[in-house]
């Protein structure tokens, strides 16, 4: 099976563990790929959907790993692939001045990515009639997993760690939506210049689109080298069904600042992320792919995983074929397009792992 279309399956049923405790712990609730464990498969990492409930019933076997920390991983008993784990990173050993662990501050995506959320809370996540379905992001707050505002100060030293400790190479630093009409570029900017001010790092912000399109020149300027701003899904049927709340910033504005972003940061380092299998159809997905790719915006479509404790937790993911019948037209699409997660200079595009897109492009050129 191709690796492609291996990932599809996996990011779509997800994967038992012969042995759960194999790899670093992984991650619960919060923002981004909660639920999953980061493993790579045949040299890939991404990220596999573990503690979900497709997951546990899930066809795909992965082996306790041997003394050197190598496993396969098997359906009906056929090896498909070689699996490792990427290791424990040493910077989650340490801890603050203030007395506060690293690991609550930012933590390990994939191999070599340093995720934040800078501020764990959003107006948005209060309200049922307004929180995104699907997100988690106050659950490992809830949890004491980590703090609810990183300051500049913490970010750059947990970043500084990472960088010389474990040989991160770039940085995602998303936010909850505060109130105010910056919608998070400010703390984004502030944390970024001191993020740089200690390291050589190369950062991706993610937030709403500000009201005021100044702000892309500003963040750009406090060192922030790449932006997402999130759709996440993209006809108004879904979005209002959805992210009721969000859904009040019309889709024309986020094209308007998809635009406008794109002129400072440069074409293909402006970025959004797409939520496949919440019921846009392929072709809706594909049409809204093709008018960012024709902005410069690289569309990272991803397949929906059904968290635990979110109102989606019992909405399925996609089937394998749904994705393949997205990603593998997108990746013509974006070759056309001239644009490749290879030229991203930081964040989820780059990263790669929450989805099978960036294999496509692979074995598109292959
Ligand atoms: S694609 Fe983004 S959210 Fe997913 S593991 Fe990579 S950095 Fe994290």
């Amino acid at each position: 099976m191709p690796i492609g279309r291996l990932i599809s399956e996996l990011q779509s049923c997800g994967a038992r563990l012969a042995d759960p405790t194999a790899g670093h712990e992984s991650r619960r609730g919060g923002a981004g790929p909660s639920d999953h464990k980061a493993m790579t498969i045949d040299g890939v990492t991404v990220m596999v959907p573990v503690h979900t409930a497709p997951a546990f019933a899930s066809p795909y076997i992965v082996e306790k790993p041997d003394a050197f920390g190598k496993s396969t991983i098997s359906r009906d008993g056929v090896k498909l692939g070689d699996v490792s784990f990427p290791t424990r990173p040493r910077f989650y050993d340490l801890t603050t001045a203030d007395g506060i662990p690293y690991w609550k501050l930012a933590t390990l995506h994939s191999r070599d990515v340093l995720a934040t959320t800078v501020l764990q809370s959003c107006i948005r996540y209060q309200s049922r009639t307004k929180t995104c379905q699907f997100c988690a992001i106050g659950q490992s707050l809830a949890a004491g997993r980590t703090v609810e505002r990183k300051t500049p100060g913490q970010l750059a030293e947990v970043a500084k760690a990472a960088v010389e400790l474990d040989g991160i190479k770039h940085m995602v630093m998303t936010t909850g939506t505060p109130p105010g009409p910056d919608r998070g570029a400010a703390i984004l900017a502030e944390s970024a210049r001191a993020v740089k001010d200690a390291v050589d790092l190369p950062i991706q912000g993610q937030c709403e689109p500000p009201d005021d399109d100044a702000w892309f020149a500003r963040m750009r300027d406090a060192g922030i080298d790449a932006l997402g701003m999130h759709l996440e899904v993209v006809t108004d049927e879904v979005r209002a069904r959805v992210m009721p709340g969000k859904a009040q910033v019309p889709l024309t504005r986020y094209f308007d600042a998809f635009a406008a972003a794109a002129t400072i940061f440069g074409r293909g380092q402006v970025s959004t992320y797409i939520l496949a299998g919440l019921g846009d159809p392929k072709e809706a997905i594909l049409a809204t792919c093709a008018k960012l790719i024709a902005l410069g915006v690289y569309p990272f479509v991803v397949p929906f995983v059904p968290i635990s404790g979110t109102p989606l937790e019992s909405h399925p993911p996609p089937a394998a074929v749904f994705m393949h019948d997205i990603l593998k037209p997108l990746s013509d699409l974006l070759r056309s397009g001239a644009l490749a997660a290879t030229d991203i200079k930081a964040g989820c595009g780059r990263c790669g792992a929450c989805s099978a897109l960036s294999t496509y492009e692979r074995e598109a050129l292959a």
